[in-house]
């Protein structure tokens, strides 16, 4: 008999299944999940207050998915990079992001994929193609794993972004049932305004995410039309800006909210003025904020960083026209968990055969 894993199960459904299958009252749900997200038990042992004849029977029939932790590398910014090993064995990576001041919120950054079928040509991670989705108990372990660390220092994590590896919407699946356990009183607890859903612009499931549980979105945009952007983002050829910026106009953002706009700023190539000024057309009139991050090239890479005034000059414009843009600082360069390079495969030189495999798996995405 299988063993029911329960990490990755949504409160709702773990009731279920532990009055159906387990014969226990719905009471002994909410002991286990709260071991679970709350206290970040990794096995049954732990649930002390269960008795032993419940925590042997579930021995019996179900299970918890935990990674396995492989390394954590400190960068002297305080930045820590995760290494797990995800249950069929491949790694992937998590980033703890400090903030400087002391206002004690702190970010983690987790991977939705192992791999990304997107293809973006400028990502580390694009180029390995999509190996696999994650489980939700695979989202959900790197937070526990992270959490149970930086609290021996003190350290809280105030705030997830789902910027790792992957599309985390071409995940969906398992990204919603993760997302309402961070989200849920009985689970982590933390609020939708403390968590970024980050996409390419996968406008189905933009909508369905809004609908099922409207966290923070952040938009990956990139290029200021459509030409630019989809030859650096096979997925606009499919999706394009236009669609894109209905769909986010559309999203039921929070009172106050506003949608991140992150743009990768490659010299030479987005990064003039002229850019900058689409890109004010286009959110003209939404609320918005623009992340502008010098692209940060790796081994092999094509794109090279901009220098610092031409990024200076591309948020200049931005502000003039009222809309907020900030200049992202890399964190964490010397551990390359910056953004977009959350992978270790090397750089394949066969762009046109990558791009050809992202736009099937892209016209492969139903609704
Ligand atoms: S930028 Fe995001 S969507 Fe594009 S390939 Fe990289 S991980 Fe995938």
């Amino acid at each position: 008999m299988s063993q029911q894993e329960l990490r990755g199960l949504t409160f709702e459904k773990l009731q279920k299944w532990v009055t159906e299958e387990l014969g226990e009252k719905s009471y002994r749900a909410q002991q286990i999940y709260a071991w679970l997200h709350q206290k970040g038990a990794r096995d049954f042992d732990a649930m002390t207050d269960l008795g032993k004849a419940v925590r042997k029977r579930l021995e019996q029939i179900a299970r918890i998915d935990n990674l396995k932790l492989l390394k954590v590398h400190e960068a002297a910014d305080g930045t820590r990079k995760y290494r797990f090993e995800a249950l069929k064995g491949e790694s992937i990576e998590t980033v703890f992001i400090p903030r400087a001041s002391s206002d004690k919120r702190h970010t983690l950054c987790v991977s939705s994929q192992v791999g990304c079928a997107m293809g973006c040509t400028f990502c580390l991670t694009g180029r390995s193609g999509l190996i696999r989705n994650l489980t939700a108990a695979e989202i959900l372990s790197q937070v526990t794993e992270a959490r149970h660390d930086v609290e021996k220092d003190g350290l809280r994590i105030t705030n997830i972004v789902f910027m790792g590896m992957g599309e985390p919407l071409h995940n969906i699946k398992h990204v919603l049932p993760a997302l309402e356990n961070l989200c849920h009183d009985r689970g982590f607890g933390l609020s939708t305004r403390r968590i970024t859903v980050s996409t390419s612009g996968l406008i189905p499931q933009i909508k369905k995410l809004g609908k099922r549980i409207p966290v923070q979105l952040a938009i990956s945009l990139n290029g200021p039309d459509d030409a630019l952007r989809s030859e650096v983002m096979p997925v606009n050829e499919r999706w394009n800006l236009e669609d894109l910026i209905e769909a986010c106009r559309s999203y039921p953002l929070g009172k106050r909210r506003r949608i991140t706009f992150e743009y990768v700023v490659m010299a030479d190539l987005n990064d003039h003025k002229e850019h900058a000024e689409k890109v004010a057309k286009l959110l003209k009139g939404m609320p918005a904020k623009v992340n502008l991050i010098p692209f940060n090239p790796y081994p092999g890479s094509v794109y090279k960083r901009p220098t610092r005034a031409r990024v200076e000059a591309f948020q200049s414009v931005l502000r003039n026209r009222g809309i907020q843009a900030l200049i992202r600082h890399t964190r964490g360069d010397e551990v390359l968990a910056a953004c977009g390079t959350l992978s270790d495969v090397d750089y394949d030189p066969e762009a046109d055969q990558l791009r050809a495999q992202a736009r099937e798996a892209i016209q492969a995405i139903t609704d």
